[in-house]
């Protein structure tokens, strides 16, 4: 068997349109220019090459984009006053502080010094409770992308067994969390679980976010299911040079899965996508709007 690849590019790109669509209405209707606004510390290079793609997609889709960068050496009151003036203009919708930060700054400090309507990535924890306890909120992007392309293969998750492979605060959990919302069986796979081969062989999906270089093998996935691999690695290819990687072994897994999404162009983009969709619900719950109809 191979399995069907699904094409987060192409999903990804189906969703900003929608999203671009909406941006144009909600302006024309209302005069409001959603605005994302992106902060990056330090020159971390893989941190910059995922603001750059972020700030371009929020031209593309009709939104208006600001972009700030502090020096490595920024202090960590000088990104929390910057944050509170972010957080106090009303043409800023959404705010989203690039991680990881350098070490003198506590990121917990930061996530929780975002205002939870403008908090985009949807990390500050009272976002994190609105989504634990069912409440309407922001959903965190990269859960997000991984159920709506869950959904893409199998239309309702309702009744399947889900492996999440990862516990994290940013993907693994809130997963869980909306995976339960679909009404799917959820296992919650991490480092200290016994024979995780088997526990993810139970999966007719298996979500993998570990951040461990194709761990996922052919045989710990059972015939037919959906694989959503969330990882980004960087190996080094051996002349030099490297490459970018999932946490599944996709040639092999391809072989036993029904679905699979590649690294890159499968996750990665869709959560960009996923960006753009909760700015653009931000700025509408910010301004008493209905949330925009949007389609992937
Ligand atoms: P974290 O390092 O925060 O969490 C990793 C999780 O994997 C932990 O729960 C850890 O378990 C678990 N884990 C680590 N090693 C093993 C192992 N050998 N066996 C079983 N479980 C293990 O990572 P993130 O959740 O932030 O990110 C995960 C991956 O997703 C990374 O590659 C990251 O780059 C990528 N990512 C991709 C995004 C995208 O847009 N595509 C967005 C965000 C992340 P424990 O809790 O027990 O330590």
């Amino acid at each position: 068997m191979t399995a069907h690849i699904i094409d987060g590019k192409e999903i990804a790109a189906g969703l900003s349109q929608s999203v671009a669509a909406a941006v144009k209405r909600v302006t024309m209707a209302h005069g409001i220019e959603p605005g994302l606004a992106v902060v990056l510390v330090g020159d971390n290079p893989a941190s910059e090459i995922y603001v750059r793609s972020k700030t371009a997609k929020t031209a593309a889709v009709n939104m208006r984009s600001l972009f700030y960068k502090l020096p490595a050496t920024a202090s960590e009151a000088e990104l929390l006053d910057l944050i509170e003036r972010l957080n106090q203009d009303p043409s800023v919708h959404g705010i989203l502080v690039q991680l990881p930060l350098p070490p003198q700054i506590d990121q917990r400090k930061v996530i929780e010094a975002i205002a939870p309507l403008k908090d985009v990535d949807g990390f500050h924890p009272l976002t994190a409770g609105l989504l634990s306890t069912g409440l309407p909120g922001i959903v965190p992007c990269t859960p997000l992308a991984c159920i709506m392309l869950a959904k893409k293969v199998h239309g309702s998750l309702a009744g399947l067994e889900a492996v999440v492979i990862g516990r994290s605060n940013i993907v693994g959990k809130p997963l869980a969390q909306l995976l339960l919302m679909e009404n799917a069986t959820v296992t919650i796979a991490h480092s200290k679980t016994q024979d995780l081969p088997d526990v993810s062989r139970r999966g007719d999906i298996v979500f993998a976010a570990v951040g461990q270089p194709e761990m996922v093998r052919g045989d710990w996935v059972k015939q037919g299911a959906t694989v959503i691999d969330v990882g980004i690695n960087r190996v080094q290819t051996g002349d030099g040079k490297s490459r970018i990687v999932g946490d599944v072994a996709y040639d092999e897994v391809a072989e036993v899965a029904g679905a699979i999404t590649p690294v890159p162009g499968g996750v990665g983009p869709m959560t960009i996508a996923c960006l753009m969709l909760n700015t653009l619900k931000a700025a509408c719950a910010q301004n008493e709007l209905p949330a925009p109809e949007v389609t992937a």
